[in-house]
């Protein structure tokens, strides 16, 4: 059960000095909030830890204390020193790690602490729970279980993973629970409004001009149940935007009043396209990217697909087309 995770959790951070914590590709405010919160507790527990991902950490995030810390696999130079035990975050399966498991060593143990229902549990431990709203909720729920006190840096990680991955206390994971550690964490005293000013007011010139791009072709299904947009490779150059523009694009697409399927579609470096999902929950989303070799949640998925890009969303389109109809 549950508090048998969180000992077995526990002991395994007490069980080793030196620690890796990745969470995965492309990071977003939960797998960054969690990579702190995760870096945190290990320094109460006075162990060593290396932070790292494949991707950077998105510029609205850095104001959480440590996040200049957390090493972005693909920009630096090759590191040739692995490690015995990894903390993954955030990670629906193995492959979400990225690049960054090519510094496990043999044999190396794994901790897995995670919320996507689609976990397939791939760590030596795992510590995952899928009515979590945030991996942050889970890691709140170890430093809780383990007696430590917390303080503004932890209070302000945990509150900013529980903000984005609700989308700001807005989607349906918002929980009595996330709001009871939410308010916990007001009460701590972490500067709340400028947090929700910087990750949910705040736009970037780059990414309105992508977001202009974006909505001038939006799409529609006969019936007007599915709202597609799409991102060209050239468009990310052309306006100055980078991966973290594209966050919460797709929501225009499901906002839609009747839309039940938002779908944002972007063309990458290779000419393939990630598909980003969103459902008002009538189709599983999951369900669907998983069919493409992808996976996430029922309301929010996503998936890789071959391109070009007009037949990668033709494809796409058709089977959320047949999910609706079932
Ligand atoms: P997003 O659309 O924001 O990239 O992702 C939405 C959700 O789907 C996230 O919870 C994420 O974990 C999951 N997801 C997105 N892309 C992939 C993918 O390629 N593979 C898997 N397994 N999950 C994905
Ligand atoms: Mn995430
Ligand atoms: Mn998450």
């Amino acid at each position: 059960d549950y508090t048998r995770q969180l000992d077995q959790a526990l002991q395994f951070l007490q069980g080793a000095d030196r620690f890796l914590i990745v969470s995965h590709v492309q990071p977003d405010g939960d797998a960054i909030s969690s990579t702190l919160v995760a870096g945190w507790i290990l320094r109460q527990l006075g162990k060593q830890y290396v932070m790292m991902n494949e991707g950077a950490v998105p510029v609205r995030l850095d104001f959480m204390e440590q996040s200049a810390a957390v090493i972005n696999l693909s920009k630096e130079q090759p590191l040739s020193e692995t490690y015995n035990r990894i903390i993954a975050v955030d990670c629906a399966d193995f492959r979400r790690i990225g690049l960054v498991s090519g510094l496990f060593a043999e044999g190396a143990m794994l901790l897995n602490i995670d919320h996507h229902p689609t976990n397939d549990a791939f760590g030596a431990v795992n510590l995952i729970r899928t009515d979590a709203a945030a991996t942050v909720e889970i890691l709140y729920d170890l430093i809780i279980h383990a007696g430590f006190a917390l303080d503004s840096e932890a209070a302000t990680a945990i509150y900013t993973g529980l903000l984005t991955d609700t989308g700001g206390f807005r989607y349906s994971n918002t929980s009595p629970y996330v709001m009871q550690v939410a308010s916990q964490m007001l009460a701590i005293g972490i500067p709340s409004h400028s947090i929700a000013d910087r990750l949910l007011e705040r736009m970037t010139k780059p990414q309105l001009l992508l977001l202009q791009r974006a909505l001038s072709r939006l799409m529609f299904s006969d019936d007007s149940q599915i709202a597609w947009l799409y991102i060209a490779y050239e468009d990310m150059a052309e306006t100055g935007a980078i991966g973290d523009d594209l966050e919460g694009l797709v929501n225009y697409a499901l906002n839609v009043e009747g839309v039940e399927v938002g779908v944002l579609f972007k063309e990458t470096a290779d000419g393939n396209v990630k598909v980003s999902m969103r459902s008002s929950g009538k189709a599983d989303v999951a369900a669907i990217a998983k069919s493409f070799g992808g996976g996430g949640h029922i309301r929010a998925a996503g998936c890789q697909l071959e391109g070009p890009l007009s037949a990668a969303m033709t494809k796409l389109v058709n089977a959320v087309s047949e999910a609706l109809a079932q």
